[in-house]
């Protein structure tokens, strides 16, 4: 059988390349491709890694890599999830590689868990290269429907605790999931105290305008909007944010209601807990002022 070729590898290395991070670019050495289809909505690889094991690409760019996606996907919900005091009823948009779902569930309090991603492709491929991510598509609480967020959300009203947005970057599928009519509908679907957190927060290095306005945009529709950041190495830069928005006014979410013990902690996280919750909000001068 030939080898599957695709336009990103080069002399044995995969090239990030695009004009959301002009002038840099993140390469990987490559071990062998695994997998290439177009799907309806996107390219679709994964390939094989030297150093950072299977790694999931969506029309070019990193999505997620078996040595690294812990930071980003505990990061992302377990600064929601512990900014709610019982969160019952969670959704996720996008994520349809499983791993946030993944993190959904090792909180006990969780009744039910969706996710509504775009991509049947997404969550196939996952099963099939990125089993450990995928497990949270299989669990008992959790349910996967296919279809745009954007509408799926028009459905619901008062109807959640949480809603983490797992989303890809601007260009593409996900575009409206960066807009501040998302945000309302977000603010809307939410239950009474409710928390959001979203990837739409780019890089402090190479995104400080989106950032800013997506916060200006989210304070015209939540009382609480706190800008976070993980460290993650194969993200543009080594970095990637979240915006962390509650609908009650009187909430600190950079402090979290509910933690683990530490034993629990050990267990269940290899990057966040509670004290990199209330760290991860700490910003460099620079982009503290922008943000002001
Ligand atoms: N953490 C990753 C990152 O920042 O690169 C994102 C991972 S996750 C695989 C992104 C998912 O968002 C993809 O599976 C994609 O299909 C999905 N997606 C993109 N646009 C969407 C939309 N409008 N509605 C629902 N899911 C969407």
């Amino acid at each position: 059988m030939s080898e599957i070729t695709h336009p990103t590898i080069k002399d044995g290395w995969f090239r990030e390349i695009s004009n959301m991070w002009p002038g840099q670019a993140m390469t990987l050495k490559v071990e062998k491709v695994l997998h290439h289809e177009k799907s309806k909505y996107q390219d679709v690889l994964v390939f094989k890694s030297t150093d950072y094991g299977h790694v999931l690409v969506l029309d070019n760019v990193i999505q997620c890599t078996e040595r690294d996606e812990f930071s980003y996907q505990e990061m992302i919900t377990h600064l929601a999830m512990n900014s709610h005091p019982n969160p019952k009823k969670v959704l996720v948009i996008g994520g349809g590689d499983g791993g946030v779902l993944r993190e959904v569930v090792k909180h006990d309090c969780v009744e039910e868990a969706i996710l509504c991603d775009i991509d049947e492709a997404v969550p196939r491929v996952s099963k099939q290269f990125l089993p450990e991510m995928a497990s949270g598509l299989t669990h008992a609480k959790s349910t996967v429907h296919i279809g745009d967020g954007f509408k799926f959300l028009n459905d619901y009203k008062n109807s959640f605790d949480v809603i983490i947005t797992d989303s890809s970057d601007p260009e593409g599928p996900a575009e409206t999931l960066f807009q501040k009519p998302y945000f309302q509908l977000l603010h809307d679907a939410l239950r009474e105290g409710g928390v959001i957190t979203t990837q739409g927060s780019e890089n402090q290095w190479l995104h400080l305008s989106l950032i800013t306005q997506l916060k200006k945009d989210c304070k015209e529709i939540f009382p609480v909007v706190e800008y976070a950041y993980t460290t993650i190495p194969t993200y543009p830069s080594g970095q990637i944010g979240f915006m962390v928005c509650c609908k009650d006014a009187g909430r600190d979410v950079k402090v979290p209601v509910r933690s683990w013990t530490a034993a629990e902690e050990d267990a269940k996280c290899r990057y966040y807990n509670a004290e990199i919750h209330k760290a991860s909000f700490v910003l460099p001068n620079f982009a503290r002022k922008a943000l002001q």
